[in-house]
């Protein structure tokens, strides 16, 4: 085949000529990688799915492989035919299949590799109370007990929203309508064990709505919190300032913490990291973590680790009202 410039090559040579323009294009306009493509974007997801929900770094990052290479200075190096062949042979990094449709180029600002999520996740749901034997579970320990001393308090007086089924609620419902179950009656939930009564809080009644998923109406009770206790900060932000900030960017990201809830029966391993996450929390003196909803892109939800059984001691009721399904 004919070539623009690099006629003394092999056609070998010319394939990695081509492969080499492509990723010095990646690196030249985006500063960054692939992280995935078409073919393996589910996957990805599956894995972050903190990033796929709410990193727009990420969800802007799609780009069809033949606007970038019309865009790219491989046109000015490569004839039509030649960037036609070897465009055939470009993979994704990620799972090896050929780049012919979108692919995204995105990079975690940190080490992804070094966090070892399958071997944590595998440990997770083979030997939970080992949790702690594994380097990273290990390192989050340790990173929980430093982020203490520096992290926020609840804000006094601050207004979240938390629902029931309308059916379950009396017609003029009060504030311990709304106040956590019974121990007999917690099931394990994303941050509590069962028997452990936690309150979730979200902030918004549309968080709510999402959270609940419910086929039937809801009612959702607008409360005052009172509380002044530290929180544990698990939503995703962009700015990583050192290992602690990447170890908790990990876990609000990953699939370890923001998996979205897969079965109503008891066994529940996507919740195991997380409430080895609260037992950290708690043990370092978080009374609260606050965290992305999995359920609602939008949404932010609080859950407070030792709540009150009466809750009146910490919150007041502002009003109440039902969101019809
Ligand atoms: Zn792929």
């Amino acid at each position: 085949m004919k070539s623009k410039h690099f006629s003394a090559n092999t056609m070998e040579e010319r394939q990695d000529i081509f492969q080499e323009y492509f990723d010095r294009d990646l690196e030249h306009y985006f500063d960054s990688r692939i992280s995935c493509c078409e073919h393996c974007y589910d996957e990805f997801c599956r894995e972050w799915p903190g990033t796929a929900a709410r990193d727009e770094n990420f969800q802007r990052s799609g780009i069809e492989i033949s606007y970038f290479l019309e865009q790219s200075r491989i046109q000015e190096a490569f004839y039509p035919e030649e960037i036609e062949l070897f465009s055939k042979k470009l993979e994704c990094p990620n799972c090896a299949a050929a780049l012919d449709g979108v692919f995204y180029i995105f990079e975690h600002k940190f080490l992804v590799d070094e966090f070892h999520l399958s071997s944590i996740a595998d440990l997770a749901s083979k030997s939970p109370f080992l949790l702690l034997s594994h380097p990273f579970a290990a390192k989050v320990f340790d990173v929980i007990k430093r982020r203490f001393e520096t992290a926020d308090s609840l804000q006094a007086k601050s207004i979240w929203y938390r629902g029931r089924m309308a059916k379950d609620v009396p017609a003029s419902p009060s504030l311990s309508d709304f106040g956590p179950p019974p121990a007999t009656k917690v099931a394990e939930g994303r941050y509590n064990h069962a028997g452990h009564a936690m309150l979730y809080l979200a902030d918004s009644a549309n968080t709510v709505k999402g959270e609940m998923r419910a086929s039937q109406p809801i009612s959702v009770a607008t409360i005052e919190l009172d509380l002044t206790c530290k929180v544990l900060d698990l939503t995703i932000c962009d700015d990583i300032d050192g290992d602690d900030d990447e170890v908790i960017q990990c876990l609000a990201r990953s699939a370890l913490c923001a998996a979205p809830r897969k079965s109503d029966g008891w066994d529940r391993p996507e919740y195991v990291f997380t409430r080895f996450v609260a037992d950290c929390a708690r043990h370092a003196g978080f009374g609260a973590v606050r965290y992305g909803s999995v359920q609602d892109h939008e949404g932010v939800n609080v859950v407070l680790l030792e709540p009150p059984s009466d809750i009146s001691a910490i919150a007041r009721l502002i009003t109440t009202h039902t969101i019809p399904v």
